[in-house]
């Protein structure tokens, strides 16, 4: 048996704890050497509060796990890659297309993998989707992408700064899903983004596409919905329908049920990054962020009323 892969990981906010330390743990392919954290730690693991002390103090570490917000994680990223180390990236990979892509070739260089993670394509519904449109003449999509970000993302100051994407750091979730899905690649052909006035990014955005073939998709994203929230997919094609459901964890075809799994998305990501970093290769698929990025380009903006995350106050 080949020795773990030592990981460190940085950021120990609510992603790393929820899901992929716990992820970490059940496979033996990877030990948890380290964290780099300003303000948590991790029982039992050794703990530094910048990756560069980190690094510095562990040469040992081979991969390096960025669970920090999209804007600070490019310097991070690039150090780990120029260091030799593989680096596994949360999603959305970076705050531009291009301080991406230079990571990309950066890993190229220096011969280590890098895996820019969409940890909805791991959901259990989405590699049976896929395959049941292979082939299949879709006519028309629709997504919808609703929840309360009070719930989901208290005191997250980050996520409303450029970069932070808003409405889109789970919209992308939406986007990674059916970029891996539909049988046909589609382009942004018009939208609105919402920005709440006091708010650097949108807190809703409607978006329209078209494919080569002249299906059409719509996407609505908002978050502003309290209430029961809303993960959802429907294609429609010349040989049924599909509804992929609760954010791919559930699959019908037809109107009947073909998935219903608990969600194991991080299982899978930490199996793909064993295996890219066994192989020498990366995985780096900019489509999603492409997306949004087209979004913020030809999308309307609109201003709308401010957003606090404590209701009924006057100022953010
Ligand atoms: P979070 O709870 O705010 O945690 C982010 C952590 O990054 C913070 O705890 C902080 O940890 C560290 N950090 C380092 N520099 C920072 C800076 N300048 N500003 C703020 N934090 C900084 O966020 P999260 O929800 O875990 O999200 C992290 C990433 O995972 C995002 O890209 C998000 O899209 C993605 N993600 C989140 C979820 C989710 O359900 N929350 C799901 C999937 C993916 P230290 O104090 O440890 O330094």
């Amino acid at each position: 048996m080949t020795a773990p892969i030592r990981l460190g990981l940085v950021g120990v906010g609510k992603i790393a704890r929820d899901q992929h330390i716990p992820s970490i743990g059940r496979n033996p392919a990877f030990e948890l050497v380290a964290t780099a954290s300003r303000s948590a730690s991790v029982d039992g693991v050794a703990r530094f509060a910048t990756p560069a002390e980190m690094l510095d103090a562990m040469p040992q570490i081979d991969a390096v796990a960025l669970c920090v917000p999209p804007q600070v994680r490019h310097a991070m990223a690039a150090d780990a890659l120029r260091r030799g180390k593989h680096v596994l990236l949360e999603k959305p990979p970076g705050a531009t297309l291009s301080e991406v892509a230079h990571l990309a070739d950066l890993a190229e260089t220096q011969g280590v993998s890098l895996f820019a993670t969409w940890h909805s394509r791991f959901a259990p519904g989405v590699a049976p989707a896929r395959k049941w449109l292979a082939g299949r003449q879709m006519r028309s999509v629709r997504v919808e992408w609703k929840e309360d970000v009070r719930h989901w993302h208290p005191g997250q100051d980050w996520i409303w700064e450029p970069g932070g994407l808003g409405v889109f750091d789970p919209g992308i979730n939406a986007l990674s899903i059916v970029t891996e899905i539909l049988p046909e690649f589609m382009f942004l052909t018009g939208g609105e983004l919402s920005f709440p006035e006091n708010r650097a990014a949108p807190i809703a955005a409607s978006l329209r596409f078209a494919g080569a073939s002249g299906a059409a998709m719509n996407a609505e994203f908002d978050w502003r919905q309290t209430g029961p929230q809303t993960w959802d997919i429907h294609v429609g094609t010349d040989a049924g329908d599909l509804l992929l459901s609760s954010g791919g964890a559930r699959l019908w075809i037809d109107g009947e049920s073909v998935v219903d799994q608990a969600e194991a998305e991080y299982d899978g990501i930490y199996a793909r990054f064993a295996e890219l970093v066994a192989s020498g290769g990366s995985a780096v698929d900019l489509a999603p962020l492409r997306h949004v990025a087209d979004a913020f380009m030809l999308g309307r903006h609109l201003t709308v009323e401010p957003f606090h995350d404590q209701p009924n106050r006057d100022t953010a």
